[in-house]
């Protein structure tokens, strides 16, 4: 059987934790996509020396998810090497690179195929800036994440704060507004909202409030 539910957004809008908890709710294979553009920015940084190399190193990687208690664990595997990326690929420097290699058109029609290629198996949710205009258009169940800056900042100044890590507001204010220009600007699949996507702001809103919101669209649509 197939069902797709997509979840497009600007960071710290919620989409990551309640996808993985709606995946867990209903059996779906999660796939965090921003984990994958993440890792091509620490792959062009840490094994290419140009752009050209980059990209044919790109063609030849695999990327693997494996579950883990705290969410997912991300592993490339380049030329036979298999590394762990999960904690390198959320560091500031990678999380600054990252707008830049994602409006690359090469690095997107790469993610894109690996991206459609997993949604043709099965049941999936699938997180991104561009899952319901440009990676699953036909999905079952649309939905388009927002929350103001200020609590999207907030959000991920407390992710931070349980690693231990203490980031001004300001700081991360400015660096979500600074990839959401990106992000919503660049020509190739820009962070836009699907015409046919739910319009849902999470401002306020708490993770179970979200949750039952997005299972009854989701329980209607599989009634279908
Ligand atoms: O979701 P996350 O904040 O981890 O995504 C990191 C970056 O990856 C985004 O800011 C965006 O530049 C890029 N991205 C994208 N298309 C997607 C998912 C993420 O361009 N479908």
């Amino acid at each position: 059987m197939s069902f797709q539910v997509a979840v497009d957004g600007p960071a710290g809008s919620g989409k990551s934790s309640v996808s993985k908890l709606i995946a867990k709710k209903y059996g779906f294979t999660y796939l965090d996509t921003g984990a994958m553009y993440r890792a091509c920015a620490y792959i062009r940084t840490s094994f290419a020396d140009d752009d050209i190399s980059f990209i044919k190193i790109l063609e030849n990687t695999d990327m693997r998810f494996e579950p883990s208690p705290s969410g997912q664990r991300m592993f490339i595997n380049i030329a036979g090497k298999e590394t762990e990326v999960t904690d390198i690929i959320r560091t500031p420097e990678i999380t600054a690179k990252v707008g830049e290699i994602s409006a690359m058109p090469d690095v997107r029609r790469l993610m894109t195929a690996k991206q459609q290629e997993l949604a043709e198996r099965g049941e999936v949710i699938m997180e991104g800036r561009d899952i319901g205009t440009v990676v699953m258009p036909e999905a079952d169940v649309k939905f388009f994440f927002t929350a103001s800056p200020t609590e999207r900042a907030r959000r991920r100044q407390a992710e931070w704060q349980t690693k231990g890590v203490e980031v001004p507001l300001e700081q991360l204010e400015n660096d979500i507004l600074k990839r959401d220009e990106m992000d919503s600007s660049r020509t190739e699949a820009p962070l836009k909202k699907a015409d046919d996507a739910l319009e849902l702001d999470t401002t306020g809103l708490t993770i179970d409030e979200v949750i039952s919101i997005m299972s009854a669209e989701i329980e209607r649509k599989r009634k279908a």
